[in-house]
C-alpha cells in the first residue's frame, strides 16, 4: 500500500505524542510500502515563534518569519525519523528545500509551483519513510517560504498529488461531523463529504482541514481521509472524495459556525457608483478584507451598503470611522459579536425551498437574523453570537443532521 498521512501539531506535541505516532507507523508498514509522512510543527510551537518574533517588534520582516516559522516543522520530522529509527525503521527527513516544494516569492502566503520528488522517489525505492516537513518551500530566490497556516494540509494534500497515491490526515478530532459537536452534540459523523461541500465548511469556519488542500484535491483527485491520530478502524473517519458517487438525497450535508464576524450599515449613501468605489478604495487600503457585501437603493439616488469584516477587522475600522470625512459624513450602524452560521450542500444545487425553511425555522425560534449569503451549495444567514447556539440545534434537528 502505498500512502501519504499528515500528522498535525497536537498529535505531535511532545516526545511520548512523536514516539506513539512513529510505533504506529512502525505497526503498519509492511515491505514494499511507500509511505510518506508530512508533519506539522509540534503542539503550538508555530504560535510560539510568532509571538517571539513579535516580541522584537509588531512588524516583522516575511522573509525572516518565514525563515523562523519552518524550524517547527524541521524540527518535527527530524525528532519523527529519529524515533522510527530508533525502531528500526528506515526513515529519512526533509525540509521544504530538500523534497523540492517550489514556491512563488510570496512570504507567509507562497503558493506551491511546483514539487521535484526525485529524491523523494530515490528514497521510497531504497525502502525508506519519507518524513517531509509541511507548511514550507523554497522560492525561486532560493529564500525559505511558508505556505500559510494551517498550510501541511495542503503539503500532505500536494505531494499525494504528484506521487498519485491517497492521503491521510490524521488529527485532533474523530472525523468530519454535521456540525461542531461541541455546539450540538447529536451531530452526526459522516462517512464521505464531497469536495465542494468540504471546501464550503472549511472556508466556512469549520477548522479541520485547509480549504486550500481540499482545492488541490479536487483539482487532481486526491481521495482524503480525516481521522484521529494512531486510530486504525477507518470507519470511524470521514473520507472526502468525488461527488459522482453521492445521492443527493439531502439538501444540507453540515453546518459550520464562524464567529468572528461584524457588520456595517452605511445609510445615505450617495448613489452614484463613484462614492462606493471610494468607500471600498478606502477598505482595501486600510486592508479589511470584506465578506458579505449588500446593497439597497431607495428614493432620490440614496442608497444602504451593508458589508461584513472580521471582529478584528472592525476595531481598525472603527478608528479610521472616527477620523475619515467620508465615512463621519454618513450614517454608520455597527452590529459587533455577530456569528455566521453556513448550510452547506451539494443536494441544495437542485433542492429548492432550502432557504424558505431555514427563515421559518428562526423565525419560530425567535431568531434575529442579519446579512444572508448563497453560493450555489450554501446559505450564510449572521445571527447575534448569544443565540447561536439555539439557532444550530433548531436548525440541526430541522434538517435532520
Ligand atoms: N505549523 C503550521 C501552522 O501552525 C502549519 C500547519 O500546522 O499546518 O499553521
Ligand atoms: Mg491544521
Amino acid at each position: 500500500m502505498n500512502v501519504v498521512q499528515k500528522y498535525g501539531g497536537t498529535s505531535l506535541e511532545n516526545i511520548e505524542k512523536i514516539r506513539a505516532v512513529a510505533k504506529h507507523i512502525a505497526s503498519f508498514r509492511k515491505e514494499g510500502d511507500g509511505i510518506v509522512i508530512v508533519a506539522s510543527a509540534m503542539g503550538k510551537t508555530t504560535n510560539e515563534l510568532v509571538a517571539m518574533a513579535k516580541e522584537l517588534g509588531e512588524d516583522v520582516p516575511k522573509r525572516e518569519l518565514d525563515a523562523l516559522l519552518a524550524t517547527g516543522e524541521q524540527k518535527a520530522v527530524a525528532l519523527l525519523a529519529i524515533a522510527l529509527q530508533n525502531l528500526g525503521v528506515p526513515a529519512v527527513s526533509m525540509t521544504g528545500f530538500q523534497s523540492g516544494f517550489i514556491t512563488t516569492e510570496h512570504h507567509s502566503r507562497a503558493r506551491i509551483k511546483e514539487i521535484n520528488t526525485e529524491r523523494t522517489e530515490q528514497f521510497l525505492k531504497e525502502g525508506k519513510v519519507v518524513v517531509l516537513a509541511g507548511f514550507q518551500g523554497i522560492n525561486e530566490d532560493g529564500d525559505i517560504t511558508t505556505l500559510g497556516r494551517g498550510g501541511s494540509d495542503t503539503t500532505a494534500v500536494a505531494i499525494a498529488a504528484q506521487l498519485g497515491w491517497d492521503c491521510e490526515i490524521y488529527t485532533d478530532v474523530d472525523a468530519i461531523f454535521t456540525t461542531d459537536p461541541k455546539i450540538y452534540p447529536d451531530a452526526k459523523k459522516l462517512d464521505r463529504i464531497t469536495y465542494d461541500e468540504m471546501m464550503e465548511l472549511s472556508s466556512t469556519g469549520a477548522a479541520v482541514l485547509e480549504t486550500r488542500s481540499v482545492e488541490i484535491a479536487k483539482k487532481y483527485n486526491v481521495k482524503i481521509y480525516i481521522g484521529k491520530s494512531l486510530e486504525t478502524d477507518k470507519r470511524k473517519g470521514t473520507y472526502v472524495m468525488n461527488d459522482s458517487i453521492f445521492i443527493e438525497e439531502m439538501p444540507v450535508t453540515g453546518i459550520s459556525i464562524s464567529d468572528d464576524c461584524s457588520i456595517y450599515s452605511l445609510r445615505g449613501m450617495e448613489n452614484d457608483g463613484v462614492a462606493i468605489a471610494k468607500l471600498f478604495q478606502l477598505l482595501a487600503d486600510l486592508h479589511i478584507n470584506v465578506d458579505m457585501i449588500s446593497k439597497q437603493t431607495y428614493g432620490d439616488n440614496k442608497c444602504t451598503i451593508s458589508f461584513s469584516c472580521t471582529d478584528e477587522q472592525a476595531k481598525d475600522l472603527d478608528k479610521a470611522i472616527e477620523n475619515h470625512e467620508i465615512l463621519s459624513e454618513i450614517m454608520v450602524e455597527k452590529q459587533p459579536n455577530l456569528s455566521i452560521l453556513s448550510l452547506v450542500g451539494v443536494g441544495m444545487a437542485t433542492a429548492t425551498g432550502v432557504a424558505g425553511k431555514v427563515f421559518s425555522i428562526l423565525a419560530k425560534e425567535g431568531i434575529m437574523y442579519y446579512q444572508i449569503t448563497t453560493s450555489e451549495i450554501s446559505i450564510s444567514v449572521t445571527v447575534n453570537r448569544d443565540e447561536k447556539i439555539k439557532a444550530v440545534i433548531a436548525l440541526c434537528e430541522a434538517f435532520g443532521l
